[in-house]
């Protein structure tokens, strides 16, 4: 094998007149004469100039969209516009073919639909390779963060027997015959004769298990596959995605809002300095792709605008009290505009009103505190209640423009008697978490945490607006194909 060179480096090369080869996949082949040739190490092809008159006419032949060649060649200046440098070909080896009447991606626009039809071949469109650059580089620039702060990189298990939240929609784990599972005398299926010798699932979040070692190493972060058997078929939800929890001990909210808000702001930071090709490609696309829309319609602000916008603004930062004052006297809630009117305090909110405060009012990203005590899960640490009553807990939400939620997080309950309170009067099973509040038995201490969702936070950087083209291959309802 000769020595060949990525096609990102030659074009960044202030070298010429030198010999080089490169390998690649043919995008198009012009004029029998100029091969744009992609290998993928970036958005930007370089432009490979065919002798055609010396060539065999068998190979020119050969040359098709989709190929995958070898060029040994010498690197010159180039006089088209577009690009500083070009190949002139020596010698052209086709490596792999590929039949121009069978190839599913021929050189034009492809539907994002289609292509995730053929997600085995999407990774060779400019769209694609631009995401998945930047998913390798954000993270990349994940660990970097967490890893120069001293955290820990805690593995979390996958296989677990708690559901963190108790909120269901785990995907089972057994090993039985599906079909003739061993029964208990009372014919219920006998989990204690399964694999594990109990029921298991797939993990729903490791921030149980994260805790555990936050209460010793002080700061940890997992970074692995979450699973949901959630049957949303949404824009913003996999069943199979990606999570960051860090876990703080001697955090208390505003220290866990402070870090959650610089590591967006790194990763923001991080792939615009590191892409600005992709980042400037994808930004087209999203322009491109808005030009559909109604006027009414259309973002007000371009990709890298929206980007630079939120590393340079402070996010907003308003309890969930405040935020319903807010929604109650809007103008959409008003006239009658919501599908779910803002009447009382104490529902959950809906999309439209975490997109309404984001896009419409503050024009920013938001991080909602302090919600009542009701929609949010056992383990966020308990408010005194407020003059009126109501009873609030530390939990944190941060909502982006165009994505909703992006970060879900919270002070946890340090306080074993107030833990296991909340715990009965949820129906918590205490005894199956007997480990997690052992941590409250032995040296409890404040303690925060939250978990960012890795695709939901591609979708943003990227402006890609389905969850299902910023993962390779995406697990939702009804599909699992690769
Ligand atoms: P949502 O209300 O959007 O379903 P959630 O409240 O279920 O989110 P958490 O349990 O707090 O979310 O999970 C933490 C983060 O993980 C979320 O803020 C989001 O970024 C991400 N996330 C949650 N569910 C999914 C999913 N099904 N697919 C992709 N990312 C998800
Ligand atoms: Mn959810």
């Amino acid at each position: 094998m000769s020595q060949r060179t990525k096609i990102k480096a030659l074009l960044e090369s202030e070298e010429t007149h030198i010999e080089v080869t490169v390998k690649g996949w043919i995008r198009t082949f012009r004029n029998n004469q100029f091969i744009a040739l992609n290998d993928g190490s970036t958005n930007n092809n370089i432009q490979v100039v065919v002798d055609f008159e010396n060539t065999d006419p068998n190979l020119l032949k050969r040359l098709t969209t989709g190929a995958a060649i070898s060029v040994t060649g010498e690197l010159v200046p180039s006089l088209g516009k577009g690009q500083k440098v070009e190949i002139k070909a020596k010698t052209i080896e086709v490596l792999g073919d590929c039949d121009p009447e069978k190839y599913p991606l021929q050189p034009k626009k492809h539907r994002l639909e289609f292509l995730r039809e053929i997600a085995h071949l999407r990774f060779r469109t400019n769209t694609f390779g631009a995401v998945f650059r930047i998913r390798n580089s954000m993270a990349f620039a994940i660990h970097q963060f967490f890893y120069e702060r001293g955290f820990v990189y805690l593995h979390t298990p996958i296989i677990t027997a708690s559901d963190a939240e108790g909120a269901g929609e785990t995907f089972h784990v057994t090993n039985f015959d599906l079909a003739n599972p061993p029964k208990t005398e009372s014919g219920e299926v006998d989990f204690k004769q399964d694999f594990f010798g109990r029921a298991t699932n797939l993990t729903v979040s490791g921030q149980l298990e994260g805790e555990l070692g936050a209460l010793a190493l002080s700061d940890i972060y997992t970074f692995g596959p979450t699973f949901r058997a959630e049957n949303s078929n949404t824009t913003r939800h996999l069943a199979e995605f990606w999570m960051i929890e860090p876990e703080m001990a001697f955090y208390d909210l505003v220290d866990n809002m402070n870090l959650a808000e610089e590591l967006l702001k790194h990763l923001i930071k991080y792939v615009l300095e590191k892409h600005p090709d992709d980042v400037e490609f994808l930004s087209q696309r999203l322009e491109d792709e808005e030009k559909q829309k109604p006027q009414h319609e259309r973002s007000e602000m371009s990709l890298v605008e929206k980007l630079k916008f939120c590393l340079e603004n402070d996010f907003e930062r308003l309890t969930y009290t405040e935020a319903i004052e807010i929604l109650k006297e809007s103008t959409p809630n008003k006239k009658k505009k919501f599908q779910y009117p803002i009447e009382g305090w104490g529902t959950d909110l809906q999309s439209e009103h975490e997109r309404y405060l984001v896009e419409k009012h503050f024009k920013k990203p938001v991080i909602l505190t302090d919600y009542p005590k009701q929609i949010k899960a056992f383990y966020m640490r308990q408010n005194e209640p407020d003059a009126q009553g109501r009873e609030t807990v530390r939990a944190m939400d941060i909502l982006f423009p165009g994505i909703g939620e992006i970060v879900g997080g919270s002070q946890r309950e340090e306080r074993l008697d107030k833990l296991e309170q909340r715990m009965d009067e949820m129906g918590i099973p205490k005894d199956e978490l007997w480990w997690y509040l052992d941590t409250r038995r032995f040296g409890t201490c404040p303690h925060a945490g939250f978990g960012l969702g890795f695709e939901r936070m591609i979708q943003f950087v990227t402006g890609m607006n389905n969850i299902r083209d910023v993962i390779p291959f995406p697990r939702f309802p009804k599909n699992a194909e690769f």
